[in-house]
């Protein structure tokens, strides 16, 4: 979502007249797009933002002109303002579609720091005609669902990223569409509850199956994912409809967070252990071939050892082809915050080693499976790690790479027989 909204911003100021610099000295402006998920991305953004600011500071100058834009904006508005006076811009998430009008205001130096956040009234649809002037690529990702109102008791981005807002399905598919025409070939949907698409729109009668079957039937686009499913809110019949519709990837990405009922309940999340894994079942049952992702906090207050041992059944029970593990961070202004029994970050540390040691292994197996089949790569260009191979991903979203051939481009999707696995993915050659 991230990547989308710089996106956004970069063809924003582009009609105001400003190119990319080359390098961070070269830039009149500086944008950090911000994420306030944990604590170690807000880390990194203070981290080279302090350092900018000191410089600004010594030189006396006033430029670079300094913005923060994104979640962090959202989370800590004035008080950024407050805690480096160098900042010009504090921009939120819901007002990204401004960027170009504050960045003017502050070089005609109409008015000092400016900070703007909230989502009333803002306008969420921030696509515009010159978005994909200069892109290139492949692959691309396509917001549908602006912000969440879920309320996960640990999570941060209900308040800095609003209520959930669905795009109207016709400006997602002119978006697409464009896209298209640039030569990509692959589209994923964002959302932080995608399977909730369209029920806040009039007429209540766009879900989000039907957007995933408008979206397949565009012609040049191959391959269509989507992110993030929520274990509450997917049923079979997404299931049912990634099987016969062949442009629809086997690979879902659907988080359970933890796997024990006292966590999940603490943390709010709408289900259960045993009904996330009832669900498991009924989806390999309906589509074997279908493979599944996860994301996992590891120490979530209050969380015992014994806790600690059911989320990594969960995880040797299901065996995901991949899995995103978190270590708990504490977020101002959430539910979890409150919580008493907070877990020692030696504790933490440990659980997440033990879970990471045991998934990599999973995913290593998983991998290991795939040797002997033949899987189909879309391609995205050289391999980093061997310039002799073309790398891509396959339709189970692994890395794969294949020897180079002249009669293979970036674009194509080309049948392979995988012959070695790494940790990290599938070779074919
Ligand atoms: N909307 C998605 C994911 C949003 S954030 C969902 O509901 O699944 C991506 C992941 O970050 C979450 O799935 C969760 O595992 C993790 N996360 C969110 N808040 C966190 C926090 N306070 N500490 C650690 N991990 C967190
Ligand atoms: Fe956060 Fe929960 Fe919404 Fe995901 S569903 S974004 S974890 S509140």
């Amino acid at each position: 979502m991230n990547e989308y909204d710089s996106l956004a911003m970069k063809s924003l100021l582009k009609r105001e007249g400003y190119s990319s610099a080359r390098s961070l000295e070269e830039a009149d402006i500086v944008i950090f797009e911000t994420c306030s998920v944990r604590q170690k991305a807000e880390d990194k953004v203070f981290g080279v933002l302090g350092r900018l600011a000191k410089k600004k500071r010594r030189q006396d100058k006033e430029y670079p002109i300094l913005v923060v834009a994104g979640c962090m904006a959202e989370r800590m508005k004035k008080d950024l303002i407050k805690r480096y006076p160098e900042v010009d811009l504090v921009i939120g998430p819901g007002h990204i579609h401004e960027i170009g009008d504050k960045i003017k205001d502050i070089v005609e130096k109409k008015r000092g720091q400016i900070s703007v956040s909230g989502f009333k009234g803002t306008i969420d649809d921030i696509y515009n005609e010159g978005l994909y002037e200069n892109f290139s690529g492949v692959k691309a990702y396509v917001t549908v669902v602006r912000g969440c109102t879920n309320y996960c008791s640990y999570c941060i981005v209900p308040y800095v990223r609003g209520p959930e807002r669905s795009r109207k399905i016709e400006e997602v598919l002119t978006e697409v569409n464009e896209l298209a025409k640039k030569g990509v070939k692959e589209i994923t949907l964002l959302g932080q509850n995608i399977n909730i698409y369209g029920r806040d729109l009039k007429g209540g009668k766009i879900d989000f199956l039907s957007l995933l079957k408008e979206v397949a039937k565009i012609p040049l686009i191959k391959r269509v994912r989507f992110l993030t499913t929520h274990p509450k809110d997917t049923d079979i019949e997404l299931v049912e409809l990634m099987k016969t519709q062949k442009k629809l990837m086997p690979y879902l990405h659907m988080p359970f967070q933890s796997g024990s009922d006292k966590i999940l309940e603490k943390m709010k999340r709408g289900y259960t252990r045993d009904e996330f894994l009832e669900k498991i079942k009924e989806f390999r049952k309906v589509y074997p071939e279908l493979s599944f992702s996860t994301d996992v906090i590891v120490g979530y207050p209050g969380e015992t050892e014994e806790d600690f041992s059911l989320t990594k059944e969960v995880l040797e029970k299901v065996r995901f082809d991949g899995a995103y593990l978190f270590k708990y961070s504490d977020r101002s202004g959430t539910k979890a915050e409150d919580e008493m029994e907070k877990v020692p970050q030696t504790v933490i540390k440990r659980r997440h080693k033990e879970l990471l040691e045991l998934q990599n292994k999973i995913t290593f197996e998983s991998n290991k499976n795939f040797v002997g089949s033949t899987v189909k790569i879309l391609i995205e260009g050289t391999n980093k790690t061997d310039k002799s191979s073309l790398s891509g991903r396959t339709e189970h979203n692994k890395v794969a790479a294949i020897q180079k051939q002249d009669n293979v481009n970036i674009g194509d999707i080309v049948s392979a027989e995988v012959v070695r696995a790494s940790p990290h993915g599938l070779y074919c050659y």
